[in-house]
């Protein structure tokens, strides 16, 4: 008797010899993007997201206060600490890290809910999370957004105006470690000009969806 999981590849593989192909679907993908604060990843995940109806962005739950731009439910689920923890307590994260002094975590249901709607799914997540993502799941599609050099992302992390200069200082040093994670990702994309750093990812995607190890396997199961 085969497994859920075996079944299905044995559909898809029966699927495949027919002459039918366009009834294939094409899984959802949970991409992962991760870079230095200040790279311009929001930016990109931000017009990815207005250009493609089915990327949806996963609001993360944070301890830090909210930004004056920002706002709660949209940008992030601002929280409590003692809340933050007891939602570890009940695993209601697929992966959560201590970055710049704030709780991050990721909501497992929500990803969950949009992959069962067939939606592909962006994490803005950092390079600990991403790790903790890839031994969960190997088949994330991990993004890392490089700024073009440091200078940039200071004048960037100075420009955005919304960083007291001690958090810049821990912010850029905090970029020189993230940057040693980049060999656990899969891609590189260098935002010099955000455009063309869109493009990029949009082409990842469309390469990602097209991969048949991944239409054999079938959605993500997390
Ligand atoms: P910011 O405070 O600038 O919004 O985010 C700081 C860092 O936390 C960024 O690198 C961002 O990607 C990361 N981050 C945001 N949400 C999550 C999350 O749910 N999990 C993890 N591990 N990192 C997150």
């Amino acid at each position: 008797m085969p497994g859920a999981g075996e079944e299905r590849r044995m559909n898809y593989s029966l699927e495949l010899d027919q002459p039918e192909l366009e009834t294939i679907s094409k899984p959802p993908l949970l991409m992962i993007f991760s870079a230095p604060s200040g790279a311009g990843k929001s930016t990109i995940c931000r017009k990815l997201r207005d250009r493609n109806p089915n990327i949806v962005f996963s609001v993360s739950t944070t301890t830090r206060p909210p930004r004056s731009d920002e706002t709660d439910g949209v940008d992030y689920h601002f929280v409590e600490e003692n809340v933050f923890k007891e939602m570890i307590e009940n695993n209601a994260f697929l992966e959560w890290a201590n970055v710049h002094g704030g709780y991050y975590g990721t909501s497992r249901q929500a990803v969950l809910d949009e992959i069962e709607q067939n939606n592909d799914v962006m994490l803005d997540i950092d390079v600990q999370g991403g790790q903790q993502i890839r031994r969960l799941y190997s088949e994330a599609v991990m993004i890392f957004i490089a700024p073009p050099s440091m200078k940039e992302l200071e004048r960037r992390l100075r420009a955005r105006g919304t960083e007291t200069e001690q958090q810049i200082k821990k912010r850029l040093k905090n970029a020189r470690d993230e940057l040693e994670a980049l060999e656990n990702y899969d891609y590189l994309v260098i935002n010099d000009e955000v455009e063309e750093a869109v493009k990029e990812v949009e082409s990842i995607r469309r390469a990602e969806k097209c991969r048949l190890q991944r239409i054999k396997q079938g959605k993500p199961t997390l």
